[in-house]
């Protein structure tokens, strides 16, 4: 397991390390039964009442729907200290939730991605902030 303990979420309520996996902070509707992400979205389907919304974590692992590689950096505000360019954003598919989130690809070989593999949720540093530590998003990487 990674050392979470010096990093600290960029945007709050995204991304949850505290079980000991990395998981992406969902919501389900009691109402239609639909997840969403993020779980402030409060658009998820026209017409729901949004009646018995709960909190869910998605399973850390899901597959990859579809990907594309970015060779320019990503536009402001999204910034990184590290050069990250190339880099893939992948589309990933949790099938029991029936959800795919879009998310950078890191720790992986571009050239090894292939639809349908099995990818695992991470965190990706963006930079340090002024009390040293790694204010990080959440991004998918290829399980090994
Ligand atoms: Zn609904």
């Amino acid at each position: 397991m990674e050392n979470m303990a010096n990093k600290v979420a960029r945007i709050p309520n995204l991304v949850d390390w505290s079980t000991g996996e990395v998981r992406l902070m969902s919501a389900k509707c009691g109402s239609c039964g639909t997840c969403f992400f993020p779980k402030e979205h409060y658009q998820h389907r026209p017409g729901c009442s949004r009646e018995g919304v709960e909190d869910i974590l998605l399973p850390s692992k899901g597959r990859l729907a579809s990907y594309t590689i970015q060779y320019y950096p990503c536009p402001p505000p999204f910034k990184t200290e590290k050069k990250i360019t190339p880099y893939g954003i992948g589309l990933v598919e949790f099938k029991d939730q029936n959800i795919q989130v879009a998310g950078i690809i890191t720790d992986t070989d571009l050239k090894s991605l292939k639809l349908g593999m099995e990818m695992e949720t991470t965190t990706l540093t963006m930079f340090s902030n002024e009390e040293k530590q790694e204010v990080v998003t959440w991004a998918f990487r290829a399980v090994k």
